[in-house]
C-alpha cells in the first residue's frame, strides 16, 4: 500500500516537475521568438527607413530639376513664379522691402538672325551665367523669365539696391563679349527695377508689372540701361488699350 502511495507521489511530483520543465521551455521559445520578431522588425524597418530616405531624396533632386531652365541651368519661370509668391508673402509679413529686377536682351533678334539660333542660345547661356555669378546673397536669385528675358529677385533689397546690382550686371555685360566658337560678339542688355514692401493689396502681378514696365522705358529710352519704377503701375497694355 505504501508502496503503491509512494508511487503515486513520484508520479505526482514527475508530472509537476514536466509542467514546471514544459512551461520554463514555453517561456524560453516566447522569450526568444520575441527576441528574433523584435530583431526582424528593427531591421525591416531601418531597410524601409533606407527606402524611404533614398525616394525622398529622389523626389528632391526631380523637384529640383523641375526648377531649373533645360538651356540656361538657372532657375525657370515655374520657380519664379513660386518663389515670388512666397517672397511677397514674407514681404507683407515682415515687413521687409522685395526687389524685382527685370533684363532683356537688346536686339536679341539680330543675333540670331545673323548667327543662328545655336549662337543665340550660347548667348542666353552665357548671360544666364554671368546673371547668376552676379549675386552676392544667398536669398538673392536668377531666373530665366522667358525666351531671352531674365528676372532678379532680390528680398531685403531697396530700389536703390536693385538699380546698383542691375547696373553692375549691364555693365558687366557690355564689356563682356559673347564668346561663340572664334566669334566674339559684343552684347547688351537693358533691365527694369522695382522694389516695395507688400501689403495686403499687393500681388505677384503687380510687381511684375512695375518691374516690367521699367524695363519698357529702358527699352524705349534707347537701350543699354537700367530704369525703375517707384510706384506700382497699370500694366501697359491696359494703358494702351485704355488710350484707344
Ligand atoms: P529688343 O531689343 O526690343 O528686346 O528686341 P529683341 O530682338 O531682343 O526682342 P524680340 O522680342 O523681337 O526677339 C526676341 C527673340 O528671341 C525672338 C525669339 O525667336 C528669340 N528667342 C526666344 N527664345 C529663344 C531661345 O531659347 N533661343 C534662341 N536662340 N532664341 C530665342
Ligand atoms: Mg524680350
Ligand atoms: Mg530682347
Amino acid at each position: 500500500m505504501s508502496n503503491i502511495l509512494l508511487l503515486l507521489a513520484a508520479a505526482l511530483v514527475g508530472s509537476g516537475v514536466t509542467v514546471l520543465v514544459m512551461a520554463w521551455y514555453r517561456r524560453r521559445w516566447q522569450r526568444r521568438y520575441t527576441e528574433q520578431m523584435e530583431a526582424s522588425m528593427q531591421s525591416y524597418n531601418l531597410e524601409l527607413q533606407i527606402a524611404l530616405d533614398e525616394l525622398a531624396e529622389k523626389n528632391r533632386l526631380l523637384e529640383q530639376q523641375n526648377m531649373l531652365d533645360a538651356l540656361s541651368g538657372i532657375y525657370n519661370r515655374t520657380c519664379f513664379d513660386k518663389r515670388l509668391t512666397n517672397e511677397l508673402k514674407r514681404s507683407r509679413r515682415e515687413k521687409t522691402t522685395l526687389g524685382l529686377v527685370f533684363i532683356d536682351i537688346d536686339h536679341f533678334k539680330k543675333i540670331n538672325d545673323t548667327h543662328g539660333h545655336l549662337a543665340g542660345d550660347a548667348a542666353i547661356q552665357q548671360i544666364a551665367g554671368i546673371l547668376a555669378k552676379s549675386l552676392k546673397r544667398s536669398s538673392d536669385a536668377a531666373f530665366r523669365y522667358g525666351g531671352e528675358e531674365f528676372a532678379l529677385l532680390l528680398p531685403g533689397t531697396e530700389l536703390t539696391g536693385c538699380i546698383e546690382l542691375a547696373e553692375h550686371v549691364r555693365q558687366t555685360i557690355s564689356n563682356t563679349p559673347i564668346q561663340i566658337g572664334t566669334l566674339s560678339l559684343p552684347v547688351t542688355l537693358s533691365a527694369g527695377c522695382y522694389a516695395a514692401v507688400a501689403d495686403a493689396n499687393t500681388s505677384s502681378n503687380d510687381y511684375i508689372a512695375a518691374a516690367d514696365s521699367a524695363l519698357y522705358q529702358a527699352k524705349h529710352q534707347g537701350r543699354n540701361r537700367t530704369a525703375s519704377a517707384s510706384a506700382i503701375v497699370t500694366p501697359i497694355i491696359q494703358e494702351s488699350a485704355n488710350e484707344s
